[in-house]
C-alpha cells in the first residue's frame, strides 16, 4: 500500500477522556507501524459548541501521553491548515464542483416549511426525508441558504476493519447539508474534503458516525473520490458494562489522570487494551510493543469495559518497574509539606519501601506521612484489628513493653531487626499477625505500611522506640 496517513479529528468542545484518546492512539499506532504519518486536525466548524482553551488542552493531552502527531495546528506540514475554520475557501471550492455537476442545491425552505413537511410525513407514517422535497427550481446559491447534497439513494455494502462487512438500503440516504447558512461546512462534508486533501488512508473514528456512513459513501462517489479504509471504534462502557462511559463513571480528563500521577506509558498501555488484545493474555504493553503488535482487526466489535481497578493495577505495574532515581524525580511535586526539607537519601529510602504498593503518585502523602511526622494515634486501629481485638488491654500493653525491650537490643539493620522480631514471637508465644501488627500500628498509626523490619530500619531506632513508648503511655 502507499504511504499510510491517519488522523485524529476532535472538535474543540471540551477535554479528552479515555474514549477520545483511544481513537487517537489507535490511529497513531496504525500510522507508526507502517512508518506513516499521524495527523491532528481540529474540527472547529461548529462555532456555537466551541469551548475556549479546548484546542490547546487537546494538544497538551496528546503531547503529555506521547501520542505525537507529525502534522497539526502546532506542527505545520504540507497539508495545512490543520484547523477547519481556516479552510473555508477549500470547502467552497469543493462545494462549487458539486453545484457545477448538478449534485448540490440551495435549500429554499424556512424552518416553518420544513416543520410542515415533517408533520405531513408523521401523519402518513412515512419517514421524513429531505430528498422528497427537492425544489423544482432551486434558487441560485448565494451563501445565505444552506447548501444541500443531491443524493443518489442506493444500497451499499462495505467493509469496516472493526465492524466487519456492513450493508444498508437506500432508505438511509438523504440530502444532507454541505454548507450551513453561516458559511461553515458541516462535519459531514468537511471531513470528507479534508481527508481527501490531506491524503488520509484510514478513517478511524467513534461509533456515533456509523449511521451516517452510507451518506458519506454517496458523497465520495459524487465527488469522484477513492474511499479510505474505515474503522469504527465501539463505545467504551462503564465498570458494570451496562451503559456508555460517562463523566459520572470516571470518564475524566486524561490530563487530570496525568496530574494525579498516572504515568503516560501506563495510560497508553491501559487505553490500548480497552477493547484490543494481541490474542494472548498479555495485559501490559510498552509503546514499542503496541506499534509492533497492534491491528485494527483485533479490536472487539462490542463495547470495551472501563475498569478503574485495572487502570490502578496497570499504573502500579509501571511504577514498580521504574528505577528509584527516576521515581524520585517524578515524585518531586507530590511530597507532603512535612517532607519538603527532608534529606534526599532518606526520601529515597522511603520511596523504595512504598514503590511496591504505590498505585499513582498523588497517593504518596498518605503512604509515607508517618516517616516524616509524628502520626496521630488512633486506637481504633487496634480495637478493630481482627487479631488484636481478641486481646485484652493489659496484654496489649505487655506485648508493647516486651517489644520495646526486645528492639532496644537491636542494632537496627534489617536483618537484625528481623531476628529480634522472631525472638519476640518465641518469647510471647503469639503469632506474627498479632505481634507484628501491633508494632506496625504503634509505630505508624496507619492502616497499611510496608514490610515491618524495613520500615522500622528506615524510621530508625530512636523513633521506633519512642513511638512504642508513646503507645504504652497512651494505654496506661
Ligand atoms: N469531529 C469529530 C468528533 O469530534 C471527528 C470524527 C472523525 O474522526 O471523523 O467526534
Amino acid at each position: 500500500m502507499n504511504n499510510i496517513r491517519t488522523r485524529f479529528a476532535p472538535s474543540p468542545t471540551g477535554f479528552l477522556h479515555v474514549g477520545g484518546i483511544r481513537t487517537a492512539l489507535f490511529a497513531y499506532l496504525v500510522a507508526k507501524q507502517a512508518d506513516g504519518q499521524f495527523i491532528l486536525r481540529l474540527e472547529d466548524t461548529d462555532q456555537k459548541r466551541e469551548v475556549e482553551g479546548s484546542a490547546e488542552h487537546l494538544m497538551e493531552s496528546l503531547h503529555s501521553l506521547g501520542i505525537e502527531y507529525d502534522e497539526g495546528p502546532d506542527r505545520p506540514g504540507d497539508f495545512g491548515p490543520y484547523r477547519q475554520s481556516k479552510r473555508l475557501d477549500i470547502y467552497i471550492k469543493w462545494a462549487q464542483r458539486l453545484i457545477d455537476s448538478g449534485r448540490a442545491y440551495a435549500d429554499p425552505y424556512s424552518s416553518e416549511e420544513v416543520q410542515k413537511f415533517r408533520e405531513q410525513a408523521q401523519k402518513t407514517k412515512q419517514p421524513f426525508l429531505y430528498r422528497n422535497h427537492r425544489p423544482e427550481n432551486p434558487p441560485a446559491w448565494d451563501g445565505s441558504q444552506p447548501l444541500r447534497f443531491k443524493s443518489d439513494p442506493k444500497e451499499y455494502e462495505w467493509h469496516d476493519e472493526v465492524m466487519g462487512d456492513l450493508r444498508t438500503g437506500p432508505e438511509v440516504i438523504d440530502d444532507i447539508i454541505l454548507i450551513k447558512s453561516d458559511g461553515y461546512p458541516t462535519y459531514n462534508f468537511a471531513h470528507i474534503v479534508d481527508d481527501a486533501e490531506m491524503e488520509i488512508t484510514h478513517v478511524i473514528r467513534g461509533q456515533e458516525f456509523l449511521s451516517s456512513q452510507p451518506n458519506y459513501l454517496n458523497l465520495y462517489e459524487a465527488l469522484g473520490l477513492e474511499k479510505p479504509i474505515f474503522a469504527t471504534m465501539p463505545h467504551i462502557m462503564n465498570d458494570q458494562g451496562n451503559k456508555k462511559l460517562g463523566k459520572r463513571d470516571g470518564a475524566k480528563d486524561v490530563l487530570d489522570y496525568i496530574k494525579d500521577g498516572f504515568l503516560p506509558d501506563a495510560m497508553v498501555s491501559f487505553i490500548a487494551t480497552l477493547g484490543w488484545n494481541d490474542s494472548t493474555e498479555q495485559e501490559i504493553f510498552t509503546k514499542k510493543e503496541l506499534i509492533e503488535k497492534f491491528s485494527l482487526n483485533r479490536v472487539g466489535k462490542s463495547g470495551a469495559q472501563f475498569d478503574q481497578r485495572r487502570l490502578l493495577w496497570t499504573n502500579g505495574h509501571f511504577i514498580r518497574s521504574l528505577d528509584i532515581d527516576v521515581l524520585y524525580t517524578l515524585c518531586q511535586d507530590y511530597w507532603p509539606e512535612s517532607a519538603k526539607n527532608a534529606d534526599e537519601d532518606y526520601k529515597k529510602q522511603v520511596l523504595t519501601l512504598v514503590q511496591e504498593r504505590m498505585k499513582y503518585l498523588a497517593e504518596l502523602p498518605e503512604l509515607i506521612n508517618f516517616f516524616f511526622e509524628e502520626p496521630a494515634p488512633d486506637l481504633e486501629l487496634i480495637t478493630s484489628n481482627k487479631q488484636l481485638k481478641k486481646l485484652d488491654h493489659n496484654r496489649i500493653k505487655e506485648l508493647l513493653e516486651l517489644s520495646r525491650q526486645n528492639l532496644e537490643q537491636s542494632n537496627f539493620t534489617h536483618g537484625d531487626i528481623q531476628e529480634q522480631l522472631n525472638q519476640l514471637l518465641d518469647q510471647t508465644g503469639e503469632k506474627p499477625a498479632v505481634v507484628f501488627s501491633l508494632i506496625r500500628i504503634a509505630t505508624t498509626w496507619a492502616p497499611a505500611s510496608p514490610q515491618l523490619n524495613t520500615s522500622l530500619a528506615v524510621l530508625g531506632k530512636q523513633t521506633t522506640l519512642s513511638r512504642i513508648q508513646k503507645a504504652i503511655d497512651l494505654l496506661t
